[in-house]
Formats: structure tokens, C-alpha cells, sequence
């Protein structure tokens, strides 16, 4: 039994290079359930880890993909049995641990999700860590409380992966989305007043920087954001007086280690509340022989829209 991967080495440079290479299967790394791949995605860290590591990878050779989706083709684990379709987010599964860029992969079923019945391999992956991403913030806001009538969400970064999930499945539930994209004036300056006009219920906020502290200063009395990105970086020029003047709540999202529970509510929530039809428009598909000259491109910000990666190809 063999697999085919795509096995990434370090040089001495740091410079990392990759040779799809057809492996046995006792290469595989420990796990209790072995995953038939079908589709894997192309994330950000995903280009770090295809270039220079990133400082992600600490053993070498390696293989990548943070995020992958198939069949499950052998199980020692009593909640998975072969033929289930799953998907796989996160977990540092592409860093520490053999990820998705392969024909199989090797996992702990506890990091596995039954995928619903609705989502194929192949939007899984265009759905990918940015879209469970999304769907755990509208999940933060809704445990809030929050409603459609509480009033508008903001959603910054919404022509990103995050954003435009979270914009389609707030839509789609209803909500008056305010999609935050580009540069906009009244957003990118820092607030000269901690509290302005009460604006937003609720706020999906994917860049921080200026723009995350002047969308907390319009936040309503009682509303929420959620917050799990940092493209403009990490700072962001806030003030406590939204919080307790307003008793306002910042809900931060982490996709990486959350636990199975939310992880399982928030896939079979996609399958039911995020449009599925309309994100294949945004979707190239790449085989495992591209990745190399992608990843570049993806930390330059020159990929638009998802890139789902047919490991088969
Ligand atoms: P994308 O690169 O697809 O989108 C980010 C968007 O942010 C861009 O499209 C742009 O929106 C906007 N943006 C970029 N730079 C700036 C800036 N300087 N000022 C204002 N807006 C800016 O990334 P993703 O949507 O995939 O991810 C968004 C963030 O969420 C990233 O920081 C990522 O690391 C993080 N993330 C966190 C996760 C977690 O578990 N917490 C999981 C997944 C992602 P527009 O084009 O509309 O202008």
C-alpha cells in the first residue's frame, strides 16, 4: 500500500523545496484513523510552510495543507469507520504534524468532523478553515443573543475568506450586513472620540487595527463582536470606554484548537446556513504539482478567491 505526497525539505538557506514523491503507507505518522485525501485548500500559513517553513515546521521532510477532506480508509478510532467522509481544520495538522498535500493522511480521529451530508470533499475544502472560521463567529454573536432585529453587523475584510463567508451566512440568516471592504475613510482612521454614534449590533471583525477600534467605538449598548484576524496586525488603538460605558462583549475566535463540540456544530451548521452554490464561483482548482508556485503568490496577496487542490491531479 502507497500513498503519493507532495515532501517538502529545508536547505541550509531555509529555502524549502518539494518533490511529489509516492511513499509506503508505514511512512505515515501515528494516528488511530488513516484518511484517503481527496481535496486539500491553500490558507496563508499554508505558503509560509511552502517556502521557508515559517517557523511552523520543526521536523523535516515534511508535508503541508492545514486543512483537508475524504474518506476514511482504516480506523482504530470506535467514532470513525471506513467510508465516513471527513474533514479535518487546524489542530497544527501541515505544521507539526503530516497535513493535507497527499493522496493520504494519518490523524487522531478526536481531530477528525463527519462531514454533513450536504457538503462534498470539494466545497469542504472551498469552505476551508476561513469559512468555519466565519461560521464560529456568527455562532459567537448568535450565543450573545443577537438577532436580525438588534440591528446592522459589520463584517471588515469582507471581500476576504473570512469576511464573504461570514457576509453570505449573515445574509442568508437574514441579518442587514454593513461589508466593510477596501480602505474606507470613516473606518481606517483611528476614532478621535472612544465612543461615537451607536451604530452596529454586532460586529465580524477579521483585520483589528483602526478599523476594529473605530467599529468598537459604534458598537450599540449590549452588542458583541467577534474577532479573529489580524490582517491590518496585531495593535489596534481601542478604548475601554465601549466596555464599560456600553457593557459591550469581544468574543475572540480560535479555529486552530477548539474543541470537537463547536467544531461539529459549526460544520453542521455550514451545511445548512452558509449558500453553498454561491461560493463555487469564487473556487480555482490546483493539483499538487502547482502548490509550489502558489504559495508564493499567496503571501504577495495576489490569489483572489479560494484555491482547492485536487491531491489525486
Ligand atoms: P484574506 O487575506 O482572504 O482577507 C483579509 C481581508 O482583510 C482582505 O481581503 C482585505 O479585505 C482586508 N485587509 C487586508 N489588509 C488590510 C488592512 N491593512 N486594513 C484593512 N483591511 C485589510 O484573509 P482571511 O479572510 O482568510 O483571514 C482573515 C484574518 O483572519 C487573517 O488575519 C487570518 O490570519 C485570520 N484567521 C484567523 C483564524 C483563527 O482561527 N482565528 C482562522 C482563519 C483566519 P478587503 O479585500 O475587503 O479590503
Amino acid at each position: 500500500m502507497s500513498f503519493r505526497a507532495l515532501v517538502l525539505s529545508q536547505g541550509a538557506d531555509r529555502k524549502v523545496s518539494g518533490v511529489i514523491e509516492t511513499l509506503p503507507d508505514d511512512k505515515l505518522p501515528a494516528g488511530d484513523v488513516t484518511v484517503a485525501v481527496e481535496y486539500s485548500t491553500l490558507n496563508y500559513k499554508d505558503g509560509l510552510v511552502l517556502t521557508t517553513g515559517g517557523g511552523l515546521v520543526k521536523t523535516w521532510p515534511h508535508v503541508g495543507g492545514i486543512d483537508f477532506a475524504g474518506t476514511v480508509e482504516r480506523s482504530d478510532n470506535p467514532g470513525f469507520k471506513p467510508g465516513d467522509k471527513v474533514v479535518l481544520n487546524g489542530w497544527r495538522v501541515g505544521e507539526l504534524h503530516w497535513g493535507g498535500y497527499a493522496t493520504k493522511a494519518r490523524v487522531k480521529g478526536d481531530w477528525l468532523v463527519k462531514l454533513p451530508a450536504a457538503i462534498s470533499s470539494k466545497r469542504a475544502m472551498a469552505i476551508g478553515t476561513a469559512g468555519y472560521t466565519s461560521m464560529l463567529c456568527v455562532m459567537a454573536l448568535e450565543k450573545h443573543g443577537l438577532k436580525p432585529a438588534a440591528g446592522d453587523i459589520l463584517v471588515t475584510g469582507a471581500a476576504g475568506g473570512v469576511g464573504s463567508v461570514a457576509t453570505a451566512i449573515l445574509g442568508k440568516l437574514g441579518y442587514r450586513v454593513i461589508a466593510a471592504t477596501g480602505r474606507p475613510q470613516e473606518l481606517t482612521e483611528a476614532p478621535d472620540r472612544p465612543l461615537l454614534s451607536e451604530r452596529f449590533a454586532g460586529v465580524v471583525d477579521t483585520v483589528s487595527g483602526p478599523m476594529f477600534a473605530k467599529a468598537l467605538a459604534q458598537v450599540k449598548y449590549g452588542g458583541a463582536a467577534a474577532v479573529c484576524g489580524l490582517a491590518a496586525g496585531p495593535a489596534f488603538p481601542g478604548s475601554i470606554l465601549p466596555f464599560i460605558l456600553r457593557g459591550i462583549t469581544v468574543y475572540g475566535i480560535d479555529s486552530v484548537m477548539l474543541p470537537k463540540a463547536p467544531r461539529e456544530e459549526a460544520w453542521r451548521r455550514l451545511g445548512t446556513d452558509l449558500p453553498l452554490d454561491k461560493l463555487d464561483s469564487t473556487v480555482s482548482e490546483a493539483g499538487l504539482s502547482d502548490l509550489m508556485a502558489l504559495a508564493s503568490k499567496i503571501l504577495k496577496g495576489e490569489i483572489r478567491g479560494r484555491v482547492v487542490v485536487d491531491v489525486n491531479k
